[in-house]
């Protein structure tokens, strides 16, 4: 069995769905388990939705009219029969939304956000499974909350191993075609939960390992994994193999093109995972599994942009390393912030993070209490992964650099926006 992941990009209008069609007769259509994203932008503008809700804006009706309109918009394009039940399952997929919303005590802002943003996967997968059915190609629609269980950590939940790997033995069909969600789980009371933005490459990940597939293909607009993201930097060119632990390490640094949490379930069952064009699929691509590092070994580039440079000193000249750096830690994990760089002296200790969740002011009151603290927000975080002299320079030209650190595969710089 294999499994494909389609990305909102690659659904983002009616042309891109009758694409997925395309795709299978190309490359095969059976024994596959086809993970689809919501379609386009969908998932801002749920975003968008459940922060009108929770502000009581009177923006909301039109925010969810928005995502009605735009996937019957589709619809109308791909379903010539405007009877066809489809019309009927999406809107009434929408007015579950609406009816979630309705009931909802919660003020909890990340538990009601997995709530609502579900359905923009819901109703992707849903448009996906019903075109493809209509073009001949007999599938199941399978709810990912039914297999993936997690726990409650709504947002960012962690993946029950177990028993994802019980439920998607009894559920999924490992013959024929099946459609379902990424990104999206639930937790014991069967509420949902979400695996990060952008989770749906992690899901495909998860579902690989549970039921040892024999590859995963994520296809994108880009011909596969570049050595930079093209709408940031000049000349990129296309790396045709890359190892695991170097596109762990890719995705760490920020390298948008796989999500980080991806590789490690693929890595343990030496799974390949493809990253391929869903213009030209029968293009090489770029290929991820055991062997050589990076295939060509050039410097690949990546930036985080909208990070935070800290910097702490101590107030009694104790030495921060030492004294205090678990203590740091624990805040910054309980307030979820990803440490992306860290830099320390005797008595200074300085960090990049990226706050996702928006809760650095909470973390700023309780280090001020502490430390005296120095900070930036808005800056962007440059890694060069096998770097050289030419690479560095010209990273390096034109920007101002706040601080810089190397080790021997691994060149970063702090700059301001
Ligand atoms: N739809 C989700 C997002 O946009 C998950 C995904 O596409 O991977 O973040």
């Amino acid at each position: 069995m294999k499994v494909f992941k389609f990305g909102g990009a690659s659904v983002k209008d009616a042309k891109g769905v009758k694409n997925v069609i395309e795709v299978l007769k190309k490359v095969g259509n059976s024994d596959i388990l086809i993970i689809v994203s919501a379609m386009g932008k969908t998932t801002n503008a749920l975003e968008i939705v459940v922060s009108h809700y929770l502000n009581n804006n009177r923006e909301l009706k039109n925010s969810t009219d928005f995502i009605k309109k735009y996937h019957i918009e589709i619809l109308k394009d791909l379903f010539e029969n405007k009877q066809h039940p489809v019309f009927e399952k999406v809107n009434s997929l929408i007015s579950d939304m609406e009816t979630t919303l309705k009931r909802n005590k919660s003020v909890q802002y990340d538990y009601v956000y997995d709530q609502i943003v579900c359905y923009g996967e819901l109703i992707a997968t849903t448009v996906v499974s019903e075109y493809l059915s209509l073009a001949g190609y007999t599938n199941n629609w399978l709810d990912a909350r039914e297999v993936i269980k997690t726990d409650d950590i709504y947002r960012d939940a962690a993946v029950n191993w177990e028993m994802t790997q019980q439920n998607i033995t009894e559920k999924v069909d490992k013959k024929g075609l099946t459609i379902t969600q990424g990104f999206i789980a639930s937790d014991a009371n069967n509420f949902t939960t979400t695996l990060g933005r952008e989770g749906s490459d992690y899901s495909a990940g998860i579902f690989a390992y549970c039921t040892n597939a024999n590859s995963v293909s994520i296809w994108k607009d880009v011909p596969g994994v570049l050595n930079g993201d093209p709408r940031v930097f000049e000349n990129t060119k296309l790396l045709s193999q890359i190892s695991y632990e170097e596109a762990i390490e890719l995705a760490f640094y920020g390298a948008s093109v796989i999500h980080p949490k991806t590789l490690q379930p693929l890595q343990r069952k030496e799974i390949p995972l493809y990253v391929k064009s869903f213009i030209n699929p029968l293009d090489d691509g770029t290929s991820v599994k055991k062997g050589l590092r990076l295939v060509p070994h050039i410097p690949c580039f990546i930036v985080k942009k909208d990070q935070i440079l800290l910097s702490l000193s101590s107030l009694d000249f104790s030495f921060i390393v030492e004294d205090n750096i678990s203590e740091i830690f624990s805040l910054f994990h309980a307030y979820q912030l990803k440490v992306d760089l860290i830099q320390n002296s005797a008595i200074s200790f300085s960090v990049c993070l990226d706050d996702k969740f928006n809760n650095f002011e909470k973390l700023l009151s309780h280090l001020k209490a502490k430390f005296s603290v120095v900070y930036e927000e808005n800056v962007s975080l440059y890694t060069i992964r096998h770097f050289d002299e030419e690479a560095i320079h010209s990273l390096e030209e034109n920007k101002d650099i706040l601080l810089k650190q190397s080790t021997k595969e691994t060149y970063q710089m702090i700059a301001k926006q």
